[in-house]
């Protein structure tokens, strides 16, 4: 699903030579109780079946399937899907393989060669240029391996101690300091053109020059990025010669690789993650490379940039916890910081670990070995303590400017947290630790943060509201077609503010428009985004709290427009005054007219 919006790219594995109908009869035919029970004991209870998450570890069962709808969710950790991503998940096997096991288990025979079903342009030129990483990564790999031409790279890589166990693990290769090796590699083995090449990120065309192409990457250690199934999206690639610049250079943007969706590691430490409930996040290759050869699974990388909304929530799909291990000078605090911000709005508890000056993941576990890490991990200080440790430490004074200044820097941070209770022993906690016993300056900030806390309180109810009223609508949507069709009649997908429910309600849409029905299995199989895919299974398990169908639709589609004009209203009048001060009383009278439909419009 998603192909409305470019944000959400549907998946490529899901489309394959094995036609849809053949996909789908193989689903409905196949008994996902007992596939499931193979992994994990299952009890039923009512309509469902119930039981411990294979997951992410829990004592109590959070785990349901429904035999009805074919789905299963998982509301402790969120994982959900169909018999198809139950079998990919738990076996890491890929979306055809999956098909073909439960074909072989249901006796349905798959077609031996389809590969007339005709596939999505975009589709077909993402498997064209994974391919192409594929064998480019192949090719690396051989001139790393290379008796000769390797030797600098396997140097410089046995001087920072990684053994060519590892290197083979990750498929690390060697690009040779050379103007055009993968090109001719490419050209003398495949029918590639160059045209793919560049879009593949892996060559450059000279501008304003087509005719002149060369390799990206020269000179370079290179570490393959995978997307979360292991296929190879992109590349970084280290200099091994100590000062030159850049030291890091990375495959551009491309239709497969997006630097704020991609974690480097994640495609492994995903299965580590969910079974620790926790993961822990470094900044570079090396240093999760590092932590994994000395058995420390459950840890991806940044890789330079600052966390982003994606990855944050593909962390939310695989643990509780997140630590952040962050340089301690002040560029990695303010990472830190960041990070903070997003992973705490997505829900994750954050803590840090800030290592010893000069030192990251990669040297430590070197020096210090990977007991001593684990102790501090396992010592990991909620975000806040670490921040206000490091903010007394920075602020040696305490005159009453010094502390006004703390008290700034901190009071943002505390509003973020929504629970009162924690909130308060925080402020607490930054009082005592200041030292501050000066009881008017202690109300002072109370107030402060009473004052910001209102306002924060009320954004979020807004927010909260409007969030659980688009879930109550694709919980509608998805219950039947009559109702789906009766909601989406009414309102427009495309005002859809939280952007899962949104592609949901898009495709939904969709279906309903080419007179398709609306299955959850089968929407399931229709999206690789995670999010999307845990937000259906969840509805679909969650039960559907509306007796009176009709009026519940009613209430929903008249609130969900209200907002909608509202917030239109606030656009027109905002654009009446702007055209009333620049003196364009015809425009705003046409604004005037507008605004009066609009409050026409409201239904109370
Ligand atoms: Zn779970």
């Amino acid at each position: 699903m998603g192909l409305p919006c470019p944000s959400k790219r549907s998946i490529d594995i899901l489309k394959n030579s094995i036609p849809e109908n053949i996909i789908d009869e193989i689903r409905d035919r196949t008994d996902i109780v007992a596939v499931i029970s193979e992994h994990v004991v299952l009890k039923q209870a009512g309509k469902n079946f119930k039981g411990l998450c294979p997951f992410h570890s829990e004592k109590t069962p959070s785990f349901s399937v429904s035999p009805e709808k074919r789905i299963y969710h998982c509301f402790g950790c969120g994982a959900g899907g169909n018999a198809y991503k139950f079998l990919m998940e738990t076996q890491s096997i890929s979306f055809p393989d999956a098909i073909k096991l439960l074909a072989e288990r249901t006796g349905i025979p798959l077609p031996r060669n389809t590969s007339g079903h005709a596939q999505d342009p975009q589709q077909k030129e993402r498997e064209a240029l994974r391919k192409l990483n594929e064998s480019a990564t192949r090719y690396f790999q051989s001139l790393l391996k290379n008796p000769e031409g390797g030797l600098s790279a396997r140097n410089y890589l046995s001087s920072r101690h990684f053994d060519s166990e590892i290197l083979d693990r990750y498929r690390i290769g060697w690009a040779a300091p050379t103007w055009r090796g993968l090109l001719n590699h490419v050209q003398q083995n495949s029918s590639v053109s160059v045209e793919r090449l560049v879009k593949s990120g892996l060559v450059i065309q000279k501008e304003g020059d087509g005719s002149t192409v060369y390799d990206r990457f020269r000179g370079r250690v290179l570490f393959p990025i995978k997307d979360l199934h292991g296929n190879i999206i992109g590349f970084g690639g280290r200099s091994i010669i100590e000062g030159e610049n850049p030291k890091y250079l990375n495959s551009p943007e491309t239709l497969l690789y997006q630097k704020s969706e991609t974690l480097f590691g994640i495609d492994q430490a995903k299965q580590a993650i969910r079974k620790e409930n926790e993961v822990i996040l470094v900044e570079g290759y090396f240093d999760q490379m590092r932590a994994v050869q000395h058995g420390i699974e459950h840890v991806v990388a940044t890789c330079g940039t600052a966390l982003t909304a994606k990855q944050a929530g593909m962390l939310r799909n695989h643990a509780e916890t997140a630590i952040l291990v962050f340089d301690s000078d002040p560029a990695g605090r303010a990472a830190t910081e960041k990070g903070f911000d997003i992973l705490l709005e997505y829900g994750l508890n954050v803590k840090v670990v800030v290592l010893p000056d000069g030192q990251d993941p990669d040297s430590f576990i070197q020096e210090q070995g990977a007991e001593n890490f684990l102790e501090k991990i396992r010592n990991a200080k909620p975000f806040i303590e670490s921040y206000i440790d490091a903010l007394i430490q920075e602020t040696p004074g305490k005159t009453p400017a010094d502390r006004v200044k703390m008290a700034n820097q901190i009071l943002p941070l505390l509003a973020k947290i929504k629970n009162n209770v924690e909130r308060t022993a925080w402020l607490e906690a930054f009082t005592s630790k200041t030292g501050i016993d000066d009881l008017t300056f202690l109300k002072e900030l109370k107030k402060t943060f009473a004052q910001n806390q209102t306002r924060l309180a009320e954004t979020d109810n807004v927010s909260a509201s409007l969030f659980n009223l688009e879930k109550h609508l694709v919980h509608l949507i998805l219950s039947d077609k009559e109702t789906a069709e009766a909601i989406l009649m009414e309102i427009n997908p495309e005002d859809f503010s939280d952007p899962t429910l949104k592609t949901i309600a898009q495709t939904c849409r969709q279906k309903i428009e080419a007179d398709e029905d609306l299955k959850l299995d089968q929407l399931l199989d229709q999206t690789d985004d995670p999010e999307v895919r845990n937000t259906l299974s969840r509805l679909g398990l969650e039960p559907v709290e509306f007796d009176t169908p009709e009026r519940t639709i009613k209430e929903c589609v008249g609130k969900f427009k209200n907002i909608h004009i509202k917030s239109k209203i606030k656009d027109l009048k905002l654009q009446r005054l702007q055209a009333a001060k620049a003196g364009q009383i015809e425009r705003s009278q046409e604004l005037q007219a507008q605004l009066h439909e609009m409050h026409l419009a409201l239904t109370h």
